[in-house]
């Protein structure tokens, strides 16, 4: 589906990213995986995605650097040729009641989930531009659709992602560049691996499906919006979230 594609997914070595990592390669895309520090994750995802046959690259970088995004760009456009897919997949959480919260958790949450997003965002539309064509797909949250207690931080930079692609895809979508937006719900991956069995169930009970969701769930919507059977969507968030938030 994806044959003689190349992506750029950040976070791409653990977790939604991963598994969208994953998909990506088994349909025919080369791929650069960006992430901040787990070399080992890196490595390991590497090295297990190579059979698929397609070029695996990693680039170690923090995404809140705008810096950042023009050595990916350069590498992409060195190793690949050309930026067919974005995947700004990257992001933290830093949990806390509002009165708790400390300004920095509210700035390196923006900074990595919003101004991240923004800096991959801009350096890659200009390569799609120029090529007429792409995909870029930003990973939102039903947070930022809903609100949480505890994530102000999380569901503003969430909502500001959602805001963002609909007002990229108005500028990008005559030049043939489709830009959407993934809000997954409560997802089985390191970062919902912090709260305990109790929280967890409590989560579940919200959720109409009635479990949590696989990163795969949210990598097959991935691998929809990259490839051209949605060629006429742009602009939409989608939630994947098991009906968590009707
Ligand atoms: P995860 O398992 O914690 O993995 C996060 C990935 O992002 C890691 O590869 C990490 O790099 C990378 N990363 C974090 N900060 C970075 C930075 N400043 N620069 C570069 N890379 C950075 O997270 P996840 O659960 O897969 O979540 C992926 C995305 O989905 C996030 O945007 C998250 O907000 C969103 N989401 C997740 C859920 C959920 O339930 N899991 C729900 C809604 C939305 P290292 O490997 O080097 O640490």
């Amino acid at each position: 589906m994806l044959k003689g594609k190349s992506a750029v997914i950040t976070g791409g070595v653990r977790g939604i990213g991963r598994a969208i990592a994953e998909i990506f390669c088994k349909n025919g895309a080369d791929v650069l995986l960006c992430y901040k520090s787990n070399d080992a994750a890196a490595e390991k995802t590497q090295d297990e995605l190579a059979h698929y046959g397609t070029k695996v690259e990693i680039l170690k970088g923090d995404v809140a650097d705008p810096a950042f995004a023009a050595e990916a760009v350069a590498k992409a456009k060195a190793d690949f040729g050309k930026i067919d897919i974005l995947v700004n997949n990257a992001g933290i959480t830093r949990d806390k009641l509002m009165i708790q919260m400390k300004n920095d958790d509210f700035d390196s949450v923006v900074d990595t989930n919003l101004k991240g997003s923004f800096y991959f965002l801009k350096e890659i539309s200009s390569v799609m531009i120029r090529q007429r064509a792409g995909s870029i797909i930003n990973l939102a949250s039903v947070v930022g659709v809903k609100g949480n207690p505890g994530q102000v931080n999380y569901a503003a930079s969430k909502a500001g992602v959602i805001g963002m692609t609909m007002s990229a895809a108005k500028e990008l979508g005559r030049r043939n560049v489709r830009v959407n937006a993934i809000a997954p719900g409560f997802i089985e991956t390191d970062m919902t691996g912090v709260l305990n069995d109790e929280q967890k169930k409590k989560m579940s009970e919200v959720i109409s499906l009635g479990k949590m969701g696989l990163p795969e769930d949210v990598a097959n919507v991935a691998l929809f919006l990259a490839s051209d059977l949605s060629g006429y969507i742009t602009a939409q968030t989608i939630c994947v979230d098991g009906g968590m938030s009707i």
